[in-house]
């Protein structure tokens, strides 16, 4: 029996070509997340430049903080009594072991450089400026932007004293900061400036360009300014454009396996339709045998249906379809339809067969379906008592349900129609569902029956549900056998209703009617 794909195959030839609205559609999502990120881009691209100039402050400040750090042990309390003479190896070895500082000066508590480490004896003042900034910085350091007095180049002087009033002077090339921002900011067009006390370190004129960001230090009297061109946001748009493509394609996949499952789903629905108009359906009958006579004593109808290309499809695959679409019980009115046909049109011949429908959960919850039996008895009385209704052991039914399960059950009882509860053993509901209701039969599910030999462990389980349906004054069927094996078996238990392929496979209406007689 062919499988999903064949029913695919059928809804296929439904479908209705609409590609040319999807691929708008998906054109559609790709142009919201580009004008989406359009919008977003220059504030993004604006907080990016902005998080990086203040990260970049930070690392000059850390500079600077490490230049006091180093050079802090030449101002100990002993240092500040000691004459330039005995202090000048200690300044100038500090200045041959760094790399970057060309000369450090030393001064007293009236701001009075007394030593260098260039010079050596020297006199001459801090500007009053620096010393009040020292006066009000939190660390006692500032910086000051100056012509060093004999190299006649640019310096930044760092000045930081400790608790005892004495300090350093520290000259730095300008151009070791300089090199640090280049590195930091030369391949994203943007212009840039840094500040030592509002004057501009670099040669270069600074263009205010699109957007300025100024981030001040509250360390030293150092700022950063910097300014976006529109290089810098063509830049960053090209940078991070991958986002919002990578965002519209996910969308897209989403979209059209949505959209997919839907056109699926509506022609699958469409192809069942159609198959229910043009009566595509036909029944099989598997007979139930007893075992000690061999007698056939009913027939459980199975539906199939009979594309006329994919040939039959099980109702395995097309009953939960059309439960999930409300076409189920269309299809039970059409099964007991045909059955109600088959049993007047071979009234001698089932004289004494009953022949069973399965009936959904769904179906037999509703009054439409009930009033539909109704009409069928008024039409032909006779038909009840050889009609069994399978409903499936079901741990689903809600309180109200099961009420109205027990109405429905009771009405069609007195019609004379007969129950089994099918798949037994599967579900969980167990006794209290068994004991609720009339049933007639139960039918002990073919897992049961699965791995039947001598010594299973499934005998004593199978006694049980025996001793239940004893009990309860029921009748068991048990389904799936296939092997004289199991029979014997089952002989040996005393069950005596046989349903399975070791009697015979469901058949066409034709070869039961041969198997019959
Ligand atoms: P079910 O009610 O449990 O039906 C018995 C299933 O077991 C049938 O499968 C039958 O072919 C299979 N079977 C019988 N003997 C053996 C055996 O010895 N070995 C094995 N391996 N299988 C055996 P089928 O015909 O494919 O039906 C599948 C299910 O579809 C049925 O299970 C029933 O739940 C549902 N179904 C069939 N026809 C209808 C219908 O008209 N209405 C509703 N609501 N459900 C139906
Ligand atoms: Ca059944
Ligand atoms: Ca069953």
């Amino acid at each position: 029996m062919p499988d999903i794909r064949a029913l695919k195959l059928i809804a296929s030839r439904t479908i209705t070509s609409k590609e040319d609205s999807a691929s708008l559609k998906i054109l559609q999502i790709y142009l919201v997340c580009i004008v989406v990120y359009l919008m977003f881009v220059v504030p993004l691209s604006n907080k990016i430049v902005e998080v990086k100039t203040q990260t970049l402050l930070q690392e000059i400040e850390s500079q600077f903080d490490h230049y006091i750090e180093q050079f802090s042990y030449l101002l100990t309390p002993s240092s500040s009594g000691r004459s330039c003479k005995e202090n000048l190896p200690d300044l100038r070895k500090s200045i041959f072991n760094s790399d970057r500082v060309k000369e450090i000066g030393i001064f007293d508590q009236n701001g009075q450089i007394y030593c260098t480490s260039n010079n050596g004896d020297t006199s001459f003042y801090l500007y009053q400026t620096i010393m009040n900034r020292l006066e009000t910085s939190s660390t006692h350091a500032t910086l000051s932007y100056t012509r060093t007095k004999f190299s006649r180049t640019k310096s930044i002087a760092l000045i930081f004293r400790n608790e005892t009033g004495q300090g350093l002077s520290i000259l730095i090339p300008p151009r070791y900061l300089i090199r640090h921002i280049n590195q930091a900011l030369s391949d994203s067009s943007v212009n840039y400036r840094i500040e030592v006390i509002s004057r501009n370190l670099s040669e270069q004129l600074f263009d205010e360009g699109m957007t300025q960001f100024k981030v001040k230090s509250d360390k030293y009297p150092l700022a950063l300014d910097v300014s976006t061109t529109l290089n810098y946001y063509i830049i960053q748009f090209f940078h991070y454009c991958w986002v919002p493509l990578l965002l519209a394609s996910l969308i897209s996949i989403y979209y059209i396996l949505s959209l997919h499952n839907k056109r699926n789903n509506n022609s699958l629905e469409n192809s069942l339709r159609f198959a229910i108009s043009n009566d595509y359906f036909e029944l099989h009958y598997q007979p139930i045998v007893n075992l000690q006579s061999g007698n056939t004593v009913g027939c459980e109808s199975l539906l199939r249906w009979k594309d006329p290309s994919q040939g039959y499809i099980s109702p395995d695959i097309f009953i939960p379809l059309a439960e999930k679409v409300n076409l189920i019980e269309d299809i039970t009115k059409l099964v007991l339809g045909k059955v109600s046909l088959f049993l007047v049109e071979n009234a001698s011949l089932l004289s004494s067969v009953y022949i069973s429908v399965n009936i959904s959960r769904s179906v037999i919850l509703k009054p439409s379906f009930v009033t539909f039996i109704d009409e069928l008895v008024n039409t032909q009385p006779t038909l009840a008592s050889k009609i069994v209704l399978e409903i499936t052991e079901d741990n689903n039914f809600s309180q109200n349900e099961l009420g109205t399960l027990k109405i429905h059950l009771d009405k069609l009882s007195k019609h004379g129609f007969r129950f089994a509860v099918d798949d037994f053993g599967t579900g969980y509901s167990g006794l209290d569902f068994i004991r609720q209701f009339p049933f007639d039969f139960v039918k002990i599910d073919r897992v049961f029956v699965k791995s039947l030999y001598d010594d299973s462990t499934i005998i004593p389980l199978l006694n049980s549900m025996m001793s239940l349906a004893t009990q309860l004054n029921m009748k068991t069927i048990v389904e799936g056998v296939e092997e004289a094996s199991q029979l014997e078996i089952l002989n040996r238990l005393g069950f005596v209703y046989i349903q399975g392929y070791y009697y015979s496979k469901p058949l066409p209406q034709e070869e039961l009617i041969a198997f019959l007689t």
